[in-house]
């Protein structure tokens, strides 16, 4: 065994032999601000329970981000917090921020803000794929704003977006010109950048209905028909798996036309920015959706795609559900536990098919229940 490969397995440096099957995985978790740390108490909780079931081991290194990190630092993230994320096998994030209207979080320059924490975790891990799954429950069905005809039995689709290049990264300034305010953004990618997104989403359709649509503005863009060159190219490497090019525009109707075509859409930053969230408003249920970003390895950071919901902080009524689905693409993505992240994946669909719900999706003649109630249902149904 090359003693390099083993170090690029999770869990394998506490490990003697290739035949233990018990894995040991350290997860850097970031509770951050607002209802961020009831979320991930719950997501910890639901993440122990597997690893009794199924014998492995999680430690926790909680590390500070945020507001909280303000109030204890002066900054939003330390270096010696980046670090302990770095050395960890994967972090788990609840949310940071605070009330943008109504904290002194906010009174000072953008750097030092909550969410200043955010971008510099995501570039300092170098966290270039950002996977947004988008998937409409059966017992949701009713939260879904498109028409029963469209929706069918449900769409599942995952979004694959570029998140370090292109339009948001590219130099940009504002001038004056005779006299005429102008204002210059580009948008530059290089065949790395797309390559190593492109196998990101082809690698996540091999788990999945082995089908791609990447997404691109190829009829205008220098920039998208090198990413269509570079996606062909990737995609010889899976011939199992079916490629489809499609235009941006198209895209967007599309999803709501006719969301079940989509398996996996693979698209560059701003495109994506606009589509998953597109895709995210036809589930319908905001605290449901999970997100994770990667880097090269298996490395990522997994976090609910809602923000700190300052508002409803400490009631213990959020909807842990979003991050417990995280914490399940932790182990599918970053530790290759698959059967671990359908058990956690079926134990929600359950809880919410006995009528289950948080005040968020609560509908007539359900059951309400909090954030920890929800939390030892779906432990329960491990
Ligand atoms: P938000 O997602 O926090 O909340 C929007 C609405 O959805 C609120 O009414 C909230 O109560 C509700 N909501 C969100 N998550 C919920 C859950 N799990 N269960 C039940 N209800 C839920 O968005 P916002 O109000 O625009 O932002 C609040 C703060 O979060 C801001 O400081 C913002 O900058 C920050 N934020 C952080 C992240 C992140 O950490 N990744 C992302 C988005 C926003």
């Amino acid at each position: 065994m090359d003693p390099e490969y083993k170090k690029k397995i999770p869990g394998f440096k506490s490990m003697g032999s290739w035949r233990v099957k018990e894995m040991e995985y350290t997860i850097a978790a970031i509770s951050g601000d607002g209802i961020g740390p009831e979320i991930v108490r719950e997501a910890k909780k639901v993440l122990d329970k597997i690893g009794q079931k199924y014998g492995h081991k999680f430690n926790y290194e909680d590390v500070l981000m945020g507001g909280i990190s303000i109030d204890t630092y002066g900054v939003p993230l330390t270096d010696e917090a980046l670090e302990t994320a770095k050395k960890s096998d994967a972090v788990l994030l609840g949310a940071v921020g605070g009330n943008v209207g109504n904290s002194r979080w906010y009174d000072v320059a953008p750097n030092l803000r909550p969410e200043a924490g955010l971008l510099a975790i995501r570039k300092g891990l170098n966290l270039f794929a950002n996977i947004r799954p988008a998937y409409l429950y059966n017992d949701l069905a009713g939260a879904c704003p498109l028409k029963k005809e469209i929706i069918g039995d449900g769409f599942d689709m995952v979004i694959v977006r570029e998140l370090t290049g292109g339009l948001y990264f590219g130099e940009r300034h504002t001038e004056t010109v005779d006299g005429v305010e102008q204002a210059t953004d580009t948008l530059v990618y290089s065949e790395k950048e797309i390559r190593r997104v492109a196998i990101k989403a082809f690698e996540i359709a091999m788990k999945r209905k082995k089908k791609v649509t990447s997404v691109d503005k190829a009829n205008v863009l220098d920039s998208s028909r090198l990413w269509r060159k570079v996606v062909a190219e990737v995609a010889k490497d899976y011939p199992e798996v079916t490629l489809e090019n499609m235009l941006v525009d198209n895209c967007a109707m599309q999803l709501v036309m006719n969301p079940r075509q989509f398996d996996v859409i693979l698209t560059e930053n701003m495109f994506g920015d606009i589509l998953s969230d597109e895709a995210s408003m036809i589930t319908g249920s905001i605290g449901m959706l999970s997100s994770a970003s990667l880097n090269e390895s298996k490395f990522g950071l997994y976090e609910p795609s809602h923000g700190s919901a300052p508002d409803i902080a400490g009631k213990d009524i959020a909807n842990p559900i979003a991050t417990i689905l995280s914490a399940a693409m932790m182990l599918r993505f970053s530790f290759d536990l698959d059967k671990e992240a359908d058990a956690i994946e079926d134990a929600v669909r359950k809880v919410l098919a006995e009528g289950y719900r948080t005040v968020d999706i609560m509908d007539e003649g359900k059951k309400q229940v909090g954030t920890t109630e929800m939390g030892n249902l779906i432990c329960e149904r491990i």
